[in-house]
């Protein structure tokens, strides 16, 4: 039966295929008493050898499409798989219990489980307990005959449909077949429709209850670009949406020309137009749009694809690298801004009521908890800063003396690596985020002491609204265009340049087309967005004419009183919008 919802866009493309619907089956089963417990043993083998063979065919895939790294959990699992005291114990226990062999297998595993994960001082068996826990879901699964879905594994064109995804389920999508994915919850700022972004794969958020609506193999018709998602699609439809696609992919080819050309408006004004990136792979897509920096590279992503703590090392490669592809370009790096929806296996955070007003980002690397992990993440900096023209920016400020206290570490980190003798930049600039609305009003103040703003609306949005990024049911205030907003972002702009700073935005607001205009005329410098956003916003600002935005955006600041009536507004000053 054809069935039709509207979610939020999250992430704009067109396409129509079949579900793969990614829920967790249920695995419940009931303890019995058996005769034959030789049966149940061979049970146990069955589905011990399946697990084993579908994880090796896991493990290739993954190899493939991410790399042998990210499948080298694949081998901790296998390991496992093959433990013979584990097995032993699981088939005496089988035995002398008389049960079946899922009992036996629960049993046993949760004594593993329970006593690895007791030893809190010892991370690796921690971590073989988070590996037992998985085998043991994988085995069960083959013993009572379900089917555990797994997103590394599909290899044909596909819609993923799932209750929410987290970026690092996001990360393990393979583009090539994963041509879009629609969830119940989250908006369009939310992680996941970030990397979606980033991917050029389509995405719908915030549909509520399609996992309830679909059933894995339907065919799904998913428009990214306005939020609708048809299940089971009439031939005519399934014709409407394709044409909407073929459409979309023209207009991308026409972009496309603009990859080289200079940013300039109507009048022959520059503004900067950067990218944002989450791993050094996505530094291809930056270029190839035609970005003129990365304006937010999101370092967490780093320590998320990782089973621990990058190194000092490992991070100065991946900074290194990003700075040598971007041949000079500047490049902003965060520092890493876990919490919120980010978060880390291996570091254990408190469980929190709010999240993301909670122990996260910049406020976990200036406290002692976090300090070593931050000092270590900024001499990879430094130490990278030779190979490019490295700006750093701390995430969640929200006072002057937090910057302070990041700054310090920067100086003291810097002059020790001088000390030691390895070279660092001299002209590196530090300049934070405003995403706190306390640090937006007092923006005049951090001005003197900050090299640069970068504006990051996904958050300040959330907090000046009081209203998750994440939450559909409040989605309603999720208005960049409010001009409570605009005169927060207004004042930034004008400290910055009292100051003789720069401003710029990094939140998905710097790429959205109807926002574009408003910064433009309170004379943002820098718009940071989705790599896949660059060259739509070059073309709008070809027809910009920054005089007369200059005079909407001060109308708009000072005249309006709700987002609707500075769309309005726009009208007289962009007829053709
Ligand atoms: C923001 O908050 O606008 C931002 C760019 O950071 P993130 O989306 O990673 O929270
Ligand atoms: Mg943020």
């Amino acid at each position: 039966m054809t069935e039709m919802l509207n979610g939020i866009a999250a992430s704009d493309g067109v396409a129509v295929a079949k579900a793969y619907l990614l829920v967790q089956p249920d695995l419940s089963f009931e303890t019995v008493t058996v005769e034959d417990t030789n049966a149940e043993e061979a049970r146990l083998d069955v589905a011990l050898q399946a697990s084993q063979d579908e994880l090796s065919v896991i493990r290739e895939k993954a190899v493939e499409s991410l790399g042998e790294e990210a499948a080298s959990v694949f081998d901790a699992h296998l390991m496992v798989l093959s433990d013979p005291e584990m097995i032993n114990q699981i088939k005496e226990t089988i035995r002398a219990k008389q049960t079946n062999a899922e009992t036996g297998l629960k049993e046993v595993t949760d004594m593993f489980i329970t006593i690895f994960e007791g030893m809190e001082d010892n991370p690796y068996m921690q971590e073989r307990a988070a590996d037992i826990k998985d085998v043991a879901k994988r085995v069960l699964a083959h013993l009572l005959g379900v089917k555990l879905p797994n997103p590394a594994t599909i290899n044909e064109e596909s819609i993923v449909i799932a209750h929410d995804l987290t970026p690092s389920d996001t990360a393990q999508l393979n583009k090539q077949f994963v041509k879009a994915f629609v969830t119940n919850i989250g908006g369009r700022t939310s992680h996941s429709a970030i990397m979606a972004r980033t991917l050029e794969i389509a995405a719908v958020l915030g549909t509520n209850d399609i996992t309830k609506r679909v059933n894995d193999g339907d065919m799904v018709a998913v428009n990214g670009i306005t939020g609708e998602v048809i299940i089971n699609p009439s031939e005519e439809q399934i014709v409407a949406f394709k044409e909407a696609g073929a459409a979309y992919a023209k207009q991308k080819a026409e972009w496309a020309l603009l990859k080289d050309a200079e940013t300039v408006t109507a009048d022959g004004k520059h503004f900067e137009l950067a990218a944002n990136i989450g791993t050094p792979k996505d530094v291809e897509g930056v270029n190839d749009n035609g970005a003129e920096a990365v304006g937010l590279y999101r370092t967490e992503f780093l320590y998320m694809d990782s089973q621990d703590f990058p190194t000092e090392d490992e991070q100065y490669e991946a900074y290194k690298a990003v700075l040598e592809g971007m041949n000079g370009k500047p490049v902003v790096v965060r520092t890493m801004d876990i919490g919120g929806d980010k978060e880390l296996p291996y570091f254990d955070l408190p469980k929190e009521m709010n999240p993301f007003l909670g122990y996260r980002a910049l406020r976990i690397s200036i406290s002692e908890t976090g300090d070593a992990m931050f000092r270590t993440q900024m001499r990879a900096l430094l130490r990278a800063s030779v190979h490019g023209q490295l700006r750093i920016m701390f995430p969640m400020v929200a006072l002057l003396k937090e910057f302070r206290a990041a700054k310090a570490v920067f100086d003291e980190e810097k002059a020790k690596l001088e000390a030691e003798g390895i070279a660092v930049a001299d002209d590196i600039q530090v300049g934070i985020m405003i995403e706190i609305p306390a640090a937006a009003m007092l923006a005049d103040q951090f001005a003197k002491e900050v090299d640069f703003f970068s504006i990051g609306t996904n958050d300040l949005i959330q907090y000046t609204m009081a209203a998750d990024r994440m939450n559909e049911q409040v989605s309603y205030l999720y208005q960049p265009y409010n001009p409570s907003i605009l005169r927060l972002i207004n004042n930034v702009i004008k400290s910055a340049h009292a100051e003789g700073k720069w401003a710029g935005m990094c939140g998905e607001m710097a790429g959205d087309q109807q926002a574009v205009p408003l910064l433009v005329g309170m004379g943002l410098d820098e718009f940071s967005m989705s790599a896949t956003s660059v060259l739509r916003t070059r073309s709008l600002m070809k027809t910009l004419d920054t005089a007369k935005m200059r005079e909407y955006a001060q109308r708009a600041l000072t005249e309006c009183s709700t987002a609707e009536e500075v769309l309005e507004l726009a009208k007289v000053y962009l007829p053709e919008a």
